[in-house]
Formats: structure tokens, C-alpha cells, sequence
């Protein structure tokens, strides 16, 4: 159903300040998650219907997902997850557990400066207040609170394959290493740290700790959630059916490019800052990134993310940013055919702007403002989330023959 979805598109698309207070009747609700749901859901947990379960009760749904502290949010985390976050919060059923975590063990991975880190722990905390989630409704917590993710997460490695690891891109990706490299080639295994080769496994574990029904995740992390799913059946089949196989929820931002190399996805990691526009750059940062990014000398504005990867990603980001502009990519394009490249980008920089902003002012209100509310928010979503955590892993534990 094409019109369907595209209406949902563009409400996905919404700012916070427009639309997400505003309830969608439950019925289309619904079916936006149905919409939005990955192909690779397994059928099981593909609705956002309460899941039924063996005994004939009804299951409410758990959503979860993380962000890792390697930097300020740019717009690839917000239009890919935490907007998504935000209207997952605003249109969830009383009954929905939401919990939205700073995976502070993922970002030791990668080798991190301890006082940065530690600012940018509270940094990502204060940013996902900004960007509109709300403290009293969903659970948000540091991950590195709640041992039961690390101790789930031996567990799990302890039958973890070192064959399906090793053809994950994740780790391949950040030490820059081709597609076909093996984790005992000389190259790979001098620097290949085992926290970098087993992060999915701590991932896998982060969603399966809260028996999580769903986890809304830009595109680079597909593969990760299906390997999820593959360790939540492995051990359901090994032991007892305890653990949850988590369903995807993709945004219709699926993937923002680079803004200096469009064939890679936006990151945090990148060591270009002219890479990406953060959630708290002012608008004469945003217009300098923006001026800055690579495009091509054909002239006209077209649509074409194969051919014309730079000026499409500019188009893509202004189109999610305000849908309210036109009905798809290749339209808004069409629209704006006539423009130079100058032109096209000064368009989109203050689109971006305009509705950046207020999350721009909320991250400078709450990070200048009385550190000890940032402490109270951790402090109550540890607890909540340690409950959680906590019981699942006393289920793991039994069924293992650990109690
Ligand atoms: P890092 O470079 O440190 O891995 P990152 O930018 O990839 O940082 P993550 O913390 O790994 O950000 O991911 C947080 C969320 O943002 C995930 O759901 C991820 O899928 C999503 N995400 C990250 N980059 C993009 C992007 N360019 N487009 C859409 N979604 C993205
Ligand atoms: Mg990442």
C-alpha cells in the first residue's frame, strides 16, 4: 500500500516542536508501526498489537534502543533513531515499557580519553532530553549502570560463533578494513581488539536483557538486530523459551550520508567534523557545513543517489527535515530544479535551522543548566531499568543452571 506509506512518511518526518505531542488515533498508530517494521521482523513480533502469548494473556510491548557517547548527535542519529525515538514515546499504549539507553560500552570499543567520555556521557543524556524525550515516561539510563548487560552478554558470548562475528561489517568498518577481511588475517589481528569483534554480542544482549519487542534503529544496524534475533532463538532452543526475538523499526531516514564523502553514512566517529551537521551546531556552522559539502559540477538540481550521491543527500536531509515541503525526494528535487548549487544549499542549510533550533536551545538550557537534574534523570532510570534488567537475568540464570 504506496499511499499509506508515504502519508506515514511524512508524518515520521515531523519535528518535535510540530507534531509529536499530538496522539495519532491508535488505529493509524498501528499501522505506522506495521509500515515501518524491518522485512527481516520475524512474524512472531512483527505488530505493534500487544503479542499474545502461550498462555492466551496479551504481552505489552517493550521498545528499546541505544546511542553510544562518541559525540554529539549529528543529524543521521536524529532523523534515522531519535526522532523515531520521540514519536515512539508520544504514541506508545499506557502499557508500552520504553527504555532508551547511552551505551557507554559500546563507545569504549574504540579507544576513548576518560575526561572526554565522561563529558560526553553527559552531553548524549542532556541531548536526548533536548530532542524531546521525556524522563517520566521513557527509561533513560547509561548502559554501564546495569551489570546485568555485561554479565548477559558473557553469557551469550559463551555460545557465540566466531564465524557469523567475524562476517559483521561493524568491526571491519571502524578499522577501515575491506569487506572480505578475516579476523586472522595479519593485518586484521595485530590491532583486532575482542571488544570490537564481540560488540554485537553486548548489543544482542543490551535488547535481550529487557526482552525488548522492538528496537527502532537507523540502517547500519539491520545486521546487528538480526544477529539478535539469531542468539535469542539459539539459546530459546538450547535451554527454555525465555528470551524475546526483537522485531526492527526503521525510520524513513534510513541512512544519512557523509556530508564530504556521500558513499559513507554519517558518523559520529568520522574524524571530519565537516562530515556532519550535530544537533547543537549554530546556523552559521550549519551554512559553513553545508557550503563545504562535496556535490558535482552537472547542472540542475535531480534526484539520484547512484549518479548524484552528494546533491541527493542534501535533498534527503531538507525533505526529512520538513516534510511539509513536498511529497517525496524526487519531487522536492524537481521542485528545486532550477537552482544552483548555491542556492540549493543555503535552502537546506536554513531548513535544517529552522527546525533544529529549539532542540539546539533545549541542549544549551539543560547542559548550562543545574547539573544535578541530568544525575536525578540517570539515577531514576537506572533504578526502573535494573528492575528490568534484573529479572530477566535471574530467568538466564535459572535456565542455565547458574541460581
Ligand atoms: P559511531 O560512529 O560512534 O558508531 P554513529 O554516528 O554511528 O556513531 P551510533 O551511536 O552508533 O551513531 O548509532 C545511534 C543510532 O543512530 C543507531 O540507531 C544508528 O542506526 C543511527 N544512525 C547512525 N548513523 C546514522 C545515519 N547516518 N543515518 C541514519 N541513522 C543513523
Ligand atoms: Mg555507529
Amino acid at each position: 500500500m504506496p499511499r499509506l506509506h508515504l502519508n506515514l512518511h511524512r508524518v515520521c518526518c515531523r519535528p518535535p516542536s510540530s507534531s509529536f505531542s499530538a496522539r495519532l488515533p491508535p488505529v493509524f498508530a498501528r499501522a505506522l508501526f506495521h509500515s515501518t517494521l524491518s522485512s527481516h521482523s520475524p512474524p512472531s513480533t512483527s505488530t505493534s498489537s500487544p503479542t499474545p502469548t502461550s498462555a492466551g494473556t496479551v504481552a505489552p510491548q517493550v521498545i528499546f534502543s541505544a546511542i553510544q557517547p562518541t559525540g554529539a548527535p549529528h543529524l543521521g542519529n536524529y532523523l534515522g533513531a531519535l526522532r523515531q525515538w520521540v514519536k515512539l514515546q508520544n504514541e506508545a499504549l499506557p502499557e508500552t515499557t520504553l527504555l532508551y539507553s547511552v551505551a557507554d560500552l559500546h563507545a569504549i570499543t574504540l579507544r576513548q580519553d576518560p575526561s572526554i567520555l565522561r563529558e560526553w556521557r553527559k552531553q548524549m543524556l542532556a541531548s536526548l532530553i533536548a530532542v524531546g524525550l521525556d524522563p517520566k515516561r521513557s527509561i533513560i539510563f547509561h548502559q554501564s549502570a546495569i551489570p546485568a548487560h555485561s554479565e548477559l552478554h558473557w553469557i551469550l558470548s559463551c555460545n557465540a560463533s566466531m564465524g557469523y562475528l567475524s562476517r559483521m561489517t561493524q568491526w571491519k568498518s571502524k578499522m577501515a578494513l575491506p569487506e572480505n577481511a578475516n579476523p586472522l588475517d595479519t593485518s586484521s589481528k595485530a590491532k583486532l581488539k575482542l571488544g570490537l569483534f564481540s560488540y554485537p554480542v553486548l548489543q544482542a544482549a543490551d535488547i535481550l536483557i529487557h526482552r525488548a519487542t522492538h528496537v527502532p534503529v537507523g540502517a547500519d544496524q539491520t545486521q546487528h538486530l538480526e544477529y539478535a534475533r539469531e542468539v535469542a532463538s539459539g539459546f530459546n532452543h538450547l535451554h527454555t523459551p525465555i528470551l524475546t526475538l526483537p522485531s526492527t523499526i526503521l525510520s524513513p531516514a534510513k541512512r544519512i550520508m557523509s556530508l564530504t564523502q556521500p558513499l559513507k553514512k554519517m558518523s559520529k566517529s568520522d574524524p571530519d567534523p565537516k562530515s556532519r551537521i550535530l544537533i547543537t551546531d549554530t546556523h552559521a556552522t550549519i551554512k559553513r557545513k553545508i557550503k563545504s559539502a562535496l556535490t558535482d559540477s552537472i547542472e540542475g538540481i535531480t534526484y539520484d543517489p547512484v549518479t548524484r550521491p552528494g546533491v541527493s543527500n542534501l535533498i534527503e536531509m531538507m525533505y526529512c527535515m520538513d516534510e511539509s515541503v513536498a511529497e517525496s525526494p524526487v519531487l522536492l528535487a524537481n521542485e528545486l530544479k532550477d537552482l544552483s548549487m548555491r542556492a540549493l544549499k543555503e535552502k537546506v542549510a536554513d531548513t535544517i535551522e529552522l527546525h533544529i533550533r529549539d532542540v539546539r536551545e533545549r541542549y544549551e538550557s539543560i547542559v548550562f543548566g543545574d547539573a544535578k537534574v541530568l544525575m536525578d534523570i540517570n539515577e531514576e532510570g537506572v533504578r526502573k531499568a535494573k528492575q528490568s534488567a534484573d529479572a530477566t537475568l535471574k530467568l538466564v540464570r535459572e535456565a542455565i543452571g547458574l541460581d
